[in-house]
C-alpha cells in the first residue's frame, strides 16, 4: 500500500522542477495501513512557495483514491532543513538592487504595464536608479512603451556565465521577456520554458546598481508568479486595477497570494488606473464611467492602502503607443504618478 501511495506521490509535479514529488526528493516520510495514511513533505527551500498547493493536492489525490480513509488522512510539510546543509546559493546579477517592487494586477488591459513604465520614469525624476523587469509572459509591452520593439539583447561571459546586457532608454534599464519572443508566440509560452527564460533574465541581467527594480507580473495569480517570488526577492507589491475590476475576484485573489504565509510579501497598495474622465473641453468635469469610489471601498475592506487614482487621458495612451511615457511629457499627468512614486518611496523607508 505505502508502494501504491508514493507512486501516487509521484504523479504530483512540482511547478519547478517538473518532476514527481518522490524523484524531486520532497517526500520524506510515508506510513500507510487499513486504518490510515501519513505522508510528511519537506521541500527543498525553507519558505516554498508552491508547499500549501501541493499539501492540497496530495490530500486530494490520496482520499480520491482512498475513499474509505477520507478522515485519517494526513498530509504534513516538515521544516525544511537548515540552509547549511543546502547547496550553496546559486550567483546572481540582483545583488546591488536595493528594492524590488513587483506590479501586478488581477486581469489583463487594466494598464499594468502602463502604470509600471510611468512609475519608473516618476522615481527617475526623483533622483533614484531605476530598471524594468518585463515578466508579463502573456504580453510583454514594456518594449513598446519605450520604443525599443526589435531590440536584441547583447550577451557577454563572464566567469563561465552569460551576463545579458538590458536596453537603457531616458536613463532607465529595461529587460523584458519581449525581446525574446515574437508577441504572437507569447501565448505558447508555458511552464518550464517561461520559467526558464524569466530565471535567465533575473539572474543574468547586468544590472548593475539600482534603486528599484520594478517588476511588471503576469496578470492573475498563477504557478508563473510563484515561480518569480520565489526566484526574485520582492519589497512590495503594487496591484492595478480599473474601477470595474476591482470588485472581481482576481483583485482579491492577487492580494491573498501576496498575503499567503508563505510568500509574505507586503503590499504597498492598489492604483486604481482609468478611474474617470474630465473632457479637455470640460476640465472640472469628471465622468465616473465605471462607479466612483470602488477602489476606496475594496481598500477599506481588505486592508490595503489606496496609493492614488489616474484618470483616463489621452497622452497617457498615446505615450504608451509612441514609446514615450506620458509622465516626461505631459505636466497634467506627471502629479499623479509622482504622488504615488512618493508613497511606495515612503512605505520603504518605515
Ligand atoms: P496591462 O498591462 O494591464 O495589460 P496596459 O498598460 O497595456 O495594460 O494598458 C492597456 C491599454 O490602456 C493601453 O492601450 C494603454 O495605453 C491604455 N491606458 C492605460 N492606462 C490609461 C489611462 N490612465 N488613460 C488612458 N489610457 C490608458
Amino acid at each position: 500500500m505505502e508502494q501504491r501511495v508514493k507512486e501516487l506521490l509521484n504523479r504530483i509535479l512540482h511547478p519547478e522542477t517538473q518532476r514527481g514529488l518522490m524523484e524531486s526528493g520532497f517526500v520524506a516520510n510515508v506510513t500507510a495501513n487499513d486504518e490510515k495514511i501519513t505522508v510528511v513533505l519537506q521541500f527543498a527551500k525553507v519558505r516554498d512557495p508552491f508547499a500549501p498547493k501541493i499539501q492540497r493536492q496530495v490530500q486530494a489525490l490520496l482520499e480520491e483514491n482512498f475513499p474509505a480513509l477520507k478522515e485519517t488522512i494526513t498530509v504534513i510539510i516538515k521544516e525544511a532543513a537548515p540552509k547549511a546543509a543546502q547547496p550553496a546559493e546559486k550567483r546572481t546579477t540582483t545583488g546591488e538592487i536595493d528594492h524590488v517592487i513587483a506590479i501586478a494586477s488581477g486581469k489583463g488591459g487594466v494598464g499594468k504595464s502602463t502604470v509600471t513604465a510611468n512609475l519608473a520614469v516618476a522615481l527617475r525624476n526623483m533622483g533614484y536608479r531605476v530598471g524594468i523587469l518585463d515578466a508579463d509572459i502573456y504580453g510583454p509591452s514594456q518594449p513598446k512603451m519605450f520604443g525599443l520593439e526589435g531590440y536584441l539583447p547583447e550577451a557577454e561571459q563572464v566567469d563561465g556565465q552569460d551576463i545579458i546586457l538590458p536596453a537603457e532608454t531616458m536613463g532607465i534599464k529595461i529587460m523584458s521577456i519581449g525581446f525574446f519572443i515574437k508577441p504572437s508566440d507569447a501565448l505558447l509560452w508555458r511552464g518550464a520554458m517561461a520559467v526558464n527564460a524569466l530565471r535567465q533574465m533575473i539572474h543574468q541581467t547586468r544590472w548593475g546598481k539600482l534603486d528599484f527594480l520594478l517588476a511588471d507580473l503576469p496578470p492573475g495569480t498563477g504557478d508563473i508568479h510563484l515561480s518569480i517570488i520565489s526566484e526574485l526577492k520582492i519589497d512590495e507589491a503594487v496591484i492595478v486595477s480599473t474601477p470595474q475590476q476591482i470588485a472581481v475576484a482576481d483583485v482579491r485573489r492577487g492580494v491573498e497570494m501576496f498575503r499567503n504565509p508563505q510568500v509574505n510579501i507586503p503590499l504597498a497598495g492598489i492604483v486604481e488606473n482609468m478611474a474617470w474622465f474630465t473632457p479637455e473641453e470640460l476640465p472640472q468635469n469628471r465622468y465616473y464611467l465605471f462607479g466612483k469610489g470602488g477602489a476606496r471601498r475594496f481598500a477599506e475592506e481588505n486592508g490595503v492602502d489606496l496609493l492614488g487614482e489616474i484618470p483616463i487621458i489621452q497622452s497617457i495612451m498615446e505615450g504608451a503607443d509612441n514609446g514615450t511615457p506620458s509622465v516626461s511629457i505631459d505636466s497634467r499627468v506627471e502629479p499623479y504618478y509622482r504622488d504615488i512614486a512618493k508613497k511606495i518611496v515612503d512605505k520603504l523607508r518605515k
